[in-house]
Protein backbone atom coordinates (compact mmCIF):
# COMPACT_ATOMS: atom_id res chain seq x y z
CA UNK A 1 0.00 0.00 0.00
CA UNK A 2 1.31 3.45 -0.89
CA UNK A 3 1.26 5.52 2.32
CA UNK A 4 3.06 9.20 1.08
CA UNK A 5 0.37 11.97 1.29
CA UNK A 6 -0.82 13.39 -2.24
CA UNK A 7 -2.82 16.38 -2.91
CA UNK A 8 -4.43 18.20 -6.01
CA UNK A 9 -7.21 20.76 -7.10
CA UNK A 10 -10.25 18.32 -7.40
CA UNK A 11 -12.43 21.31 -9.14
CA UNK A 12 -11.86 22.18 -12.40
CA UNK A 13 -9.74 24.90 -13.01
CA UNK A 14 -11.58 28.50 -13.56
CA UNK A 15 -13.93 30.51 -12.03
CA UNK A 16 -16.14 29.05 -9.62
CA UNK A 17 -18.00 29.42 -6.32
CA UNK A 18 -16.17 26.34 -4.56
CA UNK A 19 -12.33 25.05 -5.02
CA UNK A 20 -11.46 21.70 -3.44
CA UNK A 21 -8.09 20.72 -2.22
CA UNK A 22 -8.27 17.05 -1.78
CA UNK A 23 -5.50 15.50 0.17
CA UNK A 24 -5.34 11.22 0.68
CA UNK A 25 -2.92 9.61 2.65
CA UNK A 26 -1.09 8.98 6.19
CA UNK A 27 -0.43 12.58 6.70
CA UNK A 28 -3.66 14.04 5.38
CA UNK A 29 -5.15 14.71 8.37
CA UNK A 30 -2.29 16.09 10.08
CA UNK A 31 -0.62 18.29 7.29
CA UNK A 32 -4.15 20.06 7.03
CA UNK A 33 -4.14 20.55 11.24
CA UNK A 34 -0.87 22.44 10.74
CA UNK A 35 -2.64 24.81 8.92
CA UNK A 36 -5.65 25.16 9.92
CA UNK A 37 -6.81 27.39 12.78
CA UNK A 38 -10.29 26.08 14.17
CA UNK A 39 -10.84 22.82 16.12
CA UNK A 40 -8.24 20.48 16.04
CA UNK A 41 -8.40 18.16 12.69
CA UNK A 42 -6.86 15.30 14.68
CA UNK A 43 -9.78 14.71 16.97
CA UNK A 44 -12.71 15.87 15.35
CA UNK A 45 -15.02 12.61 14.30
CA UNK A 46 -14.63 11.32 10.87
CA UNK A 47 -17.11 12.39 7.90
CA UNK A 48 -17.23 15.91 9.30
CA UNK A 49 -17.09 19.54 7.86
CA UNK A 50 -15.39 22.08 9.86
CA UNK A 51 -15.18 25.04 9.80
CA UNK A 52 -12.28 27.09 10.34
CA UNK A 53 -9.22 29.50 8.41
CA UNK A 54 -6.15 28.01 6.57
CA UNK A 55 -3.13 30.05 7.75
CA UNK A 56 0.40 30.29 6.61
CA UNK A 57 2.20 28.97 9.60
CA UNK A 58 5.47 31.08 9.54
CA UNK A 59 3.83 34.27 8.66
CA UNK A 60 0.92 33.82 10.26
CA UNK A 61 -1.22 35.24 7.53
CA UNK A 62 -4.62 33.82 7.18
CA UNK A 63 -5.00 32.60 3.49
CA UNK A 64 -8.29 31.38 2.92
CA UNK A 65 -11.39 30.97 5.07
CA UNK A 66 -12.69 27.08 4.61
CA UNK A 67 -14.49 24.25 5.02
CA UNK A 68 -12.78 20.76 5.87
CA UNK A 69 -13.89 17.44 5.14
CA UNK A 70 -12.21 14.73 7.46
CA UNK A 71 -12.93 11.12 6.35
CA UNK A 72 -10.82 8.94 7.68
CA UNK A 73 -10.00 5.42 6.24
CA UNK A 74 -11.36 3.03 5.79
CA UNK A 75 -14.35 4.23 4.66
CA UNK A 76 -13.28 6.60 1.96
CA UNK A 77 -12.80 7.01 -1.83
CA UNK A 78 -8.76 5.78 -1.82
CA UNK A 79 -9.49 3.65 1.71
CA UNK A 80 -6.76 5.81 2.95
CA UNK A 81 -7.28 9.28 4.82
CA UNK A 82 -9.32 11.54 2.70
CA UNK A 83 -9.39 15.70 3.96
CA UNK A 84 -10.68 18.11 1.01
CA UNK A 85 -10.52 21.76 1.65
CA UNK A 86 -13.45 23.63 0.49
CA UNK A 87 -12.23 27.16 0.12
CA UNK A 88 -13.48 29.88 -2.27
CA UNK A 89 -13.13 29.68 -6.10
CA UNK A 90 -10.93 31.60 -7.99
CA UNK A 91 -7.61 30.51 -8.73
CA UNK A 92 -5.16 32.45 -7.24
CA UNK A 93 -6.29 31.48 -3.73
CA UNK A 94 -6.90 27.94 -4.80
CA UNK A 95 -3.55 27.52 -6.26
CA UNK A 96 -2.09 28.84 -2.92
CA UNK A 97 -3.66 26.78 -0.72
CA UNK A 98 -2.39 24.06 -3.04
CA UNK A 99 1.16 25.30 -2.62
CA UNK A 100 0.20 25.38 1.25
CA UNK A 101 -0.30 22.04 1.54
CA UNK A 102 2.55 20.91 -0.76
CA UNK A 103 5.23 23.20 1.21
CA UNK A 104 4.12 21.59 4.04
CA UNK A 105 4.61 17.56 3.44
CA UNK A 106 1.89 16.56 0.46
CA UNK A 107 3.27 15.65 -2.99
CA UNK A 108 1.57 16.57 -5.99
CA UNK A 109 -0.98 13.67 -7.15
CA UNK A 110 -0.44 12.85 -10.47
CA UNK A 111 -3.54 12.57 -12.45
CA UNK A 112 -5.78 9.96 -11.92
CA UNK A 113 -3.76 8.83 -8.68
CA UNK A 114 -6.65 9.49 -6.07
CA UNK A 115 -8.64 6.60 -8.13
CA UNK A 116 -5.60 4.31 -8.72
CA UNK A 117 -5.53 4.20 -5.16
CA UNK A 118 -8.86 3.37 -4.81
CA UNK A 119 -8.08 0.80 -7.00
CA UNK A 120 -4.85 -0.27 -5.86
CA UNK A 121 -6.51 -0.66 -2.13
CA UNK A 122 -9.22 -2.76 -3.09
CA UNK A 123 -11.89 -0.32 -3.24
CA UNK A 124 -13.05 -0.54 -6.97
CA UNK A 125 -11.83 -2.64 -10.08
CA UNK A 126 -10.17 -1.57 -13.08
CA UNK A 127 -13.93 -0.96 -14.76
CA UNK A 128 -14.98 1.14 -12.18
CA UNK A 129 -12.12 3.14 -12.09
CA UNK A 130 -12.29 3.42 -15.81
CA UNK A 131 -15.76 4.16 -15.02
CA UNK A 132 -15.38 7.13 -13.18
CA UNK A 133 -13.14 8.08 -16.08
CA UNK A 134 -15.93 7.76 -18.83
CA UNK A 135 -18.45 9.60 -15.90
CA UNK A 136 -16.29 12.74 -15.82
CA UNK A 137 -16.36 12.93 -19.22
CA UNK A 138 -20.13 11.86 -20.25
CA UNK A 139 -21.90 14.12 -22.36
CA UNK A 140 -25.43 13.19 -22.22
CA UNK A 141 -27.60 11.51 -19.41
CA UNK A 142 -27.89 8.12 -20.84
CA UNK A 143 -24.03 8.22 -21.23
CA UNK A 144 -23.91 9.36 -17.80
CA UNK A 145 -26.10 6.86 -16.69
CA UNK A 146 -23.91 3.94 -18.58
CA UNK A 147 -20.76 5.06 -16.62
CA UNK A 148 -22.68 4.98 -13.32
CA UNK A 149 -23.71 1.38 -14.12
CA UNK A 150 -20.92 0.28 -14.61
CA UNK A 151 -18.53 2.35 -11.37
CA UNK A 152 -21.92 0.17 -9.65
CA UNK A 153 -19.75 -2.71 -10.90
CA UNK A 154 -22.36 -4.26 -13.32
CA UNK A 155 -20.27 -5.20 -16.00
CA UNK A 156 -17.44 -6.44 -13.42
CA UNK A 157 -20.19 -8.92 -12.48
CA UNK A 158 -21.04 -10.09 -15.78
CA UNK A 159 -17.18 -10.59 -16.42
CA UNK A 160 -17.06 -12.64 -13.06
CA UNK A 161 -19.60 -14.48 -13.55
CA UNK A 162 -18.65 -15.55 -16.84
CA UNK A 163 -14.88 -16.08 -15.71
CA UNK A 164 -16.37 -18.74 -12.96
CA UNK A 165 -17.94 -20.38 -15.92
CA UNK A 166 -14.89 -20.74 -17.44
CA UNK A 167 -12.47 -21.55 -15.02
CA UNK A 168 -15.41 -24.18 -13.60
CA UNK A 169 -14.77 -25.95 -16.68
CA UNK A 170 -11.35 -26.06 -16.58
CA UNK A 171 -11.63 -28.10 -13.01
CA UNK A 172 -13.80 -29.49 -14.16
CA UNK A 173 -12.54 -31.07 -17.35
CA UNK A 174 -9.52 -31.53 -15.14
CA UNK A 175 -11.16 -33.79 -12.27
CA UNK A 176 -12.42 -35.95 -15.37
CA UNK A 177 -8.82 -36.01 -16.51
CA UNK A 178 -7.65 -36.94 -13.36
CA UNK A 179 -10.22 -39.39 -12.37
CA UNK A 180 -10.66 -41.50 -15.64
CA UNK A 181 -13.53 -43.75 -14.02
CA UNK A 182 -16.00 -43.78 -17.22
CA UNK A 183 -14.71 -44.84 -20.67
CA UNK A 184 -16.55 -42.07 -22.13
CA UNK A 185 -14.73 -39.00 -19.95
CA UNK A 186 -13.11 -37.94 -23.44
CA UNK A 187 -16.40 -37.74 -24.84
CA UNK A 188 -18.11 -36.30 -22.17
CA UNK A 189 -15.49 -33.41 -21.66
CA UNK A 190 -15.05 -32.51 -25.00
CA UNK A 191 -19.39 -32.15 -25.09
CA UNK A 192 -19.02 -29.98 -21.62
CA UNK A 193 -16.37 -27.45 -23.11
CA UNK A 194 -18.52 -27.06 -26.27
CA UNK A 195 -21.66 -26.01 -24.28
CA UNK A 196 -19.39 -23.40 -21.96
CA UNK A 197 -17.68 -22.01 -25.10
CA UNK A 198 -20.46 -21.84 -26.76
CA UNK A 199 -22.50 -20.24 -23.90
CA UNK A 200 -19.51 -18.21 -22.88
CA UNK A 201 -19.42 -16.78 -26.79
CA UNK A 202 -22.80 -15.59 -27.08
CA UNK A 203 -22.62 -13.67 -23.76
CA UNK A 204 -19.60 -11.84 -24.82
CA UNK A 205 -20.68 -10.97 -28.62
CA UNK A 206 -24.22 -9.80 -26.30
CA UNK A 207 -21.89 -7.47 -24.78
CA UNK A 208 -19.47 -6.39 -27.53
CA UNK A 209 -22.99 -5.42 -29.51
CA UNK A 210 -24.20 -3.04 -26.79
CA UNK A 211 -20.75 -2.15 -26.63
CA UNK A 212 -21.03 -0.30 -29.89
CA UNK A 213 -24.04 1.80 -28.74
CA UNK A 214 -22.29 2.29 -25.55
CA UNK A 215 -19.29 3.76 -27.64
CA UNK A 216 -21.51 6.04 -29.33
CA UNK A 217 -23.32 7.53 -26.56
CA UNK A 218 -19.60 8.23 -24.77
CA UNK A 219 -18.41 9.58 -27.34
CA UNK A 220 -21.09 10.67 -29.96
CA UNK A 221 -22.01 10.25 -33.68
CA UNK A 222 -19.95 12.08 -35.38
CA UNK A 223 -22.12 13.85 -38.22
CA UNK A 224 -21.48 15.44 -41.24
CA UNK A 225 -23.66 17.63 -43.34
CA UNK A 226 -23.26 17.99 -46.61
CA UNK A 227 -24.86 19.56 -49.63
CA UNK A 228 -24.80 22.27 -52.44
CA UNK A 229 -24.69 25.65 -51.45
CA UNK A 230 -27.67 26.97 -50.29
CA UNK A 231 -30.16 24.04 -49.69
CA UNK A 232 -30.70 24.60 -46.22
CA UNK A 233 -27.53 23.32 -44.08
CA UNK A 234 -26.74 26.12 -41.82
CA UNK A 235 -30.52 26.21 -41.62
CA UNK A 236 -30.43 22.51 -40.27
CA UNK A 237 -27.21 23.29 -37.79
CA UNK A 238 -29.37 25.95 -36.50
CA UNK A 239 -32.44 23.81 -35.83
CA UNK A 240 -30.51 20.89 -34.54
CA UNK A 241 -28.89 23.50 -32.24
CA UNK A 242 -32.23 25.55 -31.08
CA UNK A 243 -33.73 22.40 -30.37
CA UNK A 244 -31.05 20.59 -28.51
CA UNK A 245 -29.52 23.95 -26.84
CA UNK A 246 -26.56 23.14 -28.36
CA UNK A 247 -23.37 22.58 -25.77
CA UNK A 248 -20.34 23.10 -27.07
CA UNK A 249 -17.29 21.46 -25.19
CA UNK A 250 -13.94 21.71 -25.33
CA UNK A 251 -12.78 18.98 -24.75
CA UNK A 252 -9.71 17.74 -22.83
CA UNK A 253 -7.25 15.18 -23.60
CA UNK A 254 -4.50 14.95 -25.75
CA UNK A 255 -5.65 14.14 -29.57
CA UNK A 256 -8.85 16.38 -29.59
CA UNK A 257 -8.00 19.76 -28.53
CA UNK A 258 -10.38 21.23 -30.81
CA UNK A 259 -13.96 22.43 -29.81
CA UNK A 260 -16.04 20.16 -31.20
CA UNK A 261 -19.71 21.21 -31.12
CA UNK A 262 -22.80 18.53 -29.33
CA UNK A 263 -26.24 18.30 -30.21
CA UNK A 264 -28.13 15.63 -27.76
CA UNK A 265 -30.80 14.11 -30.01
CA UNK A 266 -32.98 12.00 -27.49
CA UNK A 267 -30.21 11.46 -25.48
CA UNK A 268 -27.60 10.21 -28.19
CA UNK A 269 -25.12 12.61 -28.59
CA UNK A 270 -24.56 14.12 -32.17
CA UNK A 271 -20.64 15.47 -32.35
CA UNK A 272 -21.54 18.02 -35.78
CA UNK A 273 -17.80 17.30 -37.58
CA UNK A 274 -16.25 20.22 -38.85
CA UNK A 275 -18.93 22.70 -38.31
CA UNK A 276 -16.86 25.52 -39.27
CA UNK A 277 -15.94 24.38 -42.06
CA UNK A 278 -19.48 23.14 -43.37
CA UNK A 279 -19.33 26.24 -45.64
CA UNK A 280 -15.99 24.51 -46.97
CA UNK A 281 -17.74 21.07 -47.86
CA UNK A 282 -20.31 22.64 -49.98
CA UNK A 283 -18.01 22.02 -53.10
CA UNK A 284 -16.29 19.38 -51.12
CA UNK A 285 -16.66 16.60 -54.00
CA UNK A 286 -16.01 19.63 -56.70
CA UNK A 287 -12.98 20.35 -55.00
CA UNK A 288 -11.35 17.22 -54.16
CA UNK A 289 -13.13 14.57 -56.19
CA UNK A 290 -15.48 12.11 -55.66
CA UNK A 291 -13.03 9.78 -54.50
CA UNK A 292 -11.19 11.28 -51.80
CA UNK A 293 -14.56 13.05 -50.62
CA UNK A 294 -15.73 9.37 -50.25
CA UNK A 295 -12.49 8.99 -47.54
CA UNK A 296 -13.20 12.24 -45.84
CA UNK A 297 -16.54 11.66 -45.23
CA UNK A 298 -15.73 7.77 -44.12
CA UNK A 299 -14.71 9.50 -41.06
CA UNK A 300 -18.15 10.34 -40.08
CA UNK A 301 -20.25 8.10 -38.55
CA UNK A 302 -23.69 9.57 -39.80
CA UNK A 303 -23.93 12.10 -42.57
CA UNK A 304 -26.63 14.38 -43.66
CA UNK A 305 -27.41 14.62 -47.25
CA UNK A 306 -29.04 18.10 -47.83
CA UNK A 307 -30.84 18.25 -51.22
CA UNK A 308 -33.27 21.37 -52.37
CA UNK A 309 -37.11 20.39 -53.02
CA UNK A 310 -37.32 23.18 -55.08
CA UNK A 311 -34.74 22.19 -57.42
CA UNK A 312 -34.41 19.58 -59.85
CA UNK A 313 -31.61 17.25 -59.19
CA UNK A 314 -27.84 18.18 -60.58
CA UNK A 315 -25.10 16.45 -61.24
CA UNK A 316 -23.58 17.87 -58.29
CA UNK A 317 -26.22 16.13 -56.05
CA UNK A 318 -25.40 13.06 -57.48
CA UNK A 319 -21.81 13.13 -57.37
CA UNK A 320 -22.80 13.44 -53.46
CA UNK A 321 -24.90 10.25 -53.51
CA UNK A 322 -21.76 8.35 -55.28
CA UNK A 323 -19.63 9.82 -52.54
CA UNK A 324 -21.25 8.46 -49.61
CA UNK A 325 -22.47 5.25 -51.26
CA UNK A 326 -22.18 2.61 -48.43
CA UNK A 327 -21.60 5.10 -45.77
CA UNK A 328 -24.53 5.80 -43.42
CA UNK A 329 -26.71 8.31 -44.68
CA UNK A 330 -29.51 10.08 -44.36
CA UNK A 331 -30.93 12.62 -47.10
CA UNK A 332 -32.88 15.02 -45.91
CA UNK A 333 -35.38 17.00 -48.27
CA UNK A 334 -35.69 20.45 -47.63
CA UNK A 335 -37.79 23.15 -48.58
CA UNK A 336 -41.21 21.72 -48.83
CA UNK A 337 -42.93 24.84 -48.98
CA UNK A 338 -41.91 25.66 -52.29
CA UNK A 339 -42.89 24.10 -55.22
CA UNK A 340 -41.58 20.35 -55.79
CA UNK A 341 -39.03 20.56 -58.83
CA UNK A 342 -37.29 17.54 -57.12
CA UNK A 343 -37.91 13.97 -58.37
CA UNK A 344 -38.79 12.22 -55.32
CA UNK A 345 -38.58 8.93 -56.76
CA UNK A 346 -35.50 8.83 -57.76
CA UNK A 347 -33.89 10.50 -54.97
CA UNK A 348 -35.46 7.16 -53.54
CA UNK A 349 -34.07 5.28 -55.53
CA UNK A 350 -30.46 6.51 -55.65
CA UNK A 351 -30.46 6.28 -51.32
CA UNK A 352 -31.39 2.36 -51.74
CA UNK A 353 -31.95 1.52 -48.02
CA UNK A 354 -31.10 4.71 -46.50
CA UNK A 355 -34.13 6.98 -45.24
CA UNK A 356 -35.41 9.62 -46.49
CA UNK A 357 -37.11 12.75 -45.25
CA UNK A 358 -38.54 15.96 -45.87
CA UNK A 359 -38.04 19.36 -43.97
CA UNK A 360 -39.20 22.83 -44.24
CA UNK A 361 -36.22 24.11 -42.07
CA UNK A 362 -37.18 27.77 -42.61
CA UNK A 363 -40.24 26.96 -40.06
CA UNK A 364 -38.54 24.58 -38.17
CA UNK A 365 -40.50 21.75 -39.63
CA UNK A 366 -38.88 18.19 -39.51
CA UNK A 367 -36.44 17.68 -36.97
CA UNK A 368 -38.85 15.67 -34.89
CA UNK A 369 -38.35 13.01 -37.90
CA UNK A 370 -34.40 13.62 -38.65
CA UNK A 371 -34.45 12.69 -35.04
CA UNK A 372 -36.17 9.94 -35.05
CA UNK A 373 -34.17 8.39 -38.34
CA UNK A 374 -31.13 9.18 -36.01
CA UNK A 375 -32.81 7.02 -33.04
CA UNK A 376 -33.99 4.19 -35.90
CA UNK A 377 -30.51 4.39 -37.55
CA UNK A 378 -28.25 3.76 -34.27
CA UNK A 379 -30.86 2.01 -31.89
CA UNK A 380 -33.45 0.72 -33.85
CA UNK A 381 -36.15 2.78 -32.21
CA UNK A 382 -35.35 4.57 -28.12
CA UNK A 383 -32.45 3.48 -26.45
CA UNK A 384 -33.17 1.33 -23.68
CA UNK A 385 -30.05 1.79 -21.00
CA UNK A 386 -32.71 -0.39 -18.60
CA UNK A 387 -30.52 -3.13 -17.01
CA UNK A 388 -28.25 -2.97 -19.56
CA UNK A 389 -24.72 -2.69 -18.69
CA UNK A 390 -23.01 -1.28 -22.07
CA UNK A 391 -19.01 -1.72 -22.32
CA UNK A 392 -17.93 1.97 -23.85
CA UNK A 393 -14.38 1.38 -23.75
CA UNK A 394 -12.13 0.98 -26.09
CA UNK A 395 -9.89 -1.36 -23.90
CA UNK A 396 -13.08 -3.63 -22.67
CA UNK A 397 -14.20 -3.97 -26.32
CA UNK A 398 -10.50 -5.42 -27.43
CA UNK A 399 -10.27 -7.60 -24.68
CA UNK A 400 -13.76 -8.81 -25.56
CA UNK A 401 -13.16 -9.19 -29.19
CA UNK A 402 -9.99 -11.06 -28.18
CA UNK A 403 -11.86 -13.36 -25.87
CA UNK A 404 -13.66 -14.10 -29.06
CA UNK A 405 -10.87 -15.37 -30.65
CA UNK A 406 -9.53 -17.30 -27.92
CA UNK A 407 -12.89 -19.17 -27.45
CA UNK A 408 -13.65 -19.61 -31.70
CA UNK A 409 -9.59 -21.33 -31.13
CA UNK A 410 -11.66 -23.37 -28.47
CA UNK A 411 -14.45 -24.27 -30.54
CA UNK A 412 -12.75 -24.80 -33.35
CA UNK A 413 -9.84 -27.13 -32.00
CA UNK A 414 -12.92 -29.19 -30.41
CA UNK A 415 -14.55 -29.45 -33.70
CA UNK A 416 -11.03 -31.04 -34.84
CA UNK A 417 -11.09 -33.41 -32.48
CA UNK A 418 -7.74 -32.24 -30.96
CA UNK A 419 -6.47 -33.30 -27.58
CA UNK A 420 -8.16 -31.92 -24.68
CA UNK A 421 -5.56 -30.16 -22.94
CA UNK A 422 -5.17 -27.96 -25.86
CA UNK A 423 -8.71 -26.66 -25.83
CA UNK A 424 -7.92 -25.81 -22.07
CA UNK A 425 -5.38 -23.64 -23.21
CA UNK A 426 -7.37 -21.71 -25.35
CA UNK A 427 -10.14 -21.52 -22.47
CA UNK A 428 -7.73 -20.57 -20.30
CA UNK A 429 -6.64 -17.59 -22.14
CA UNK A 430 -10.34 -16.50 -22.65
CA UNK A 431 -10.63 -16.63 -18.81
CA UNK A 432 -7.24 -14.69 -18.46
CA UNK A 433 -8.12 -11.82 -21.07
CA UNK A 434 -11.52 -11.66 -19.16
CA UNK A 435 -10.00 -10.76 -15.76
CA UNK A 436 -8.15 -8.37 -17.76
CA UNK A 437 -11.31 -6.15 -18.05
CA UNK A 438 -11.56 -5.92 -14.08
CA UNK A 439 -7.49 -5.86 -13.40
CA UNK A 440 -6.98 -9.18 -12.35
CA UNK A 441 -4.31 -10.08 -14.73
CA UNK A 442 -3.10 -6.69 -15.66
CA UNK A 443 0.44 -5.72 -16.22
CA UNK A 444 1.58 -2.35 -13.98
CA UNK A 445 2.55 -0.54 -17.03
CA UNK A 446 -0.88 -0.81 -18.15
CA UNK A 447 -2.64 0.82 -14.77
CA UNK A 448 -0.38 3.24 -15.00
CA UNK A 449 -1.24 4.10 -18.73
CA UNK A 450 -4.96 3.99 -17.99
CA UNK A 451 -4.39 6.37 -14.66
CA UNK A 452 -2.73 8.89 -16.35
CA UNK A 453 -5.67 9.42 -18.55
CA UNK A 454 -7.40 10.81 -15.64
CA UNK A 455 -8.00 14.34 -14.77
CA UNK A 456 -6.06 15.73 -12.29
CA UNK A 457 -7.82 15.62 -8.89
CA UNK A 458 -9.64 12.53 -9.36
P1 LIG B 1 -26.59 26.44 -46.85
O1 LIG B 1 -25.88 27.30 -47.83
O2 LIG B 1 -26.75 25.07 -47.38
O3 LIG B 1 -26.01 26.46 -45.48
O4 LIG B 1 -28.08 27.00 -46.77
P2 LIG B 1 -28.74 27.98 -45.69
O5 LIG B 1 -29.13 27.21 -44.50
O6 LIG B 1 -27.88 29.16 -45.51
O7 LIG B 1 -30.05 28.38 -46.44
C1 LIG B 1 -30.04 29.05 -47.68
C2 LIG B 1 -31.33 29.84 -47.84
O8 LIG B 1 -32.43 28.95 -47.90
C3 LIG B 1 -31.58 30.79 -46.70
O9 LIG B 1 -32.06 31.99 -47.19
C4 LIG B 1 -32.66 30.08 -45.89
O10 LIG B 1 -33.49 30.97 -45.21
C5 LIG B 1 -33.41 29.34 -46.96
N1 LIG B 1 -34.10 28.16 -46.48
C6 LIG B 1 -33.67 27.24 -45.56
N2 LIG B 1 -34.61 26.31 -45.35
C7 LIG B 1 -35.67 26.64 -46.11
C8 LIG B 1 -36.97 26.06 -46.30
O11 LIG B 1 -37.35 25.06 -45.72
N3 LIG B 1 -37.77 26.69 -47.22
C9 LIG B 1 -37.40 27.80 -47.86
N4 LIG B 1 -38.27 28.36 -48.72
N5 LIG B 1 -36.20 28.37 -47.70
C10 LIG B 1 -35.34 27.81 -46.83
Amino acid sequence: METDTIAAISTPIGEGAIAIVRLTGEEAIPIVNRLFDGKSLEEVASHTINYGKIVEPKEKEVIEEVMVNVMRAPKTFTKEDVVEINCHGGLASVNRLLELVLANGARLAEPGEFTKRAFLNGRIDLSQAEAVMDLIRAKTDKAMNIALKQLDGKLSKQVSQLRHQLIETVAHVEVNIDYPEYDDVEEMSHQLLKEKTKYVYQEVERLLSMAKQGKILREGIATAIIGRPNVGKSSLLNALVQETKAIVTDIPGTTRDVIEEYVNIRGIPLRLVDTAGIRETEDIVEKIGVERSREALKQSDLILLVLNNGEELTEEDRQLFEAVKGLEYIVIVNKTDLPQKLNLEEVKQLAGDQKVITTTLIEDEGIDKLEEAIADTFFMGDIETGDMSYVSNVRHIQLLQQTLQALDDARNAIEADMPIDLVQIDVTRAWELLGEIIGDTVQDSLIDQLFSQFCLGK
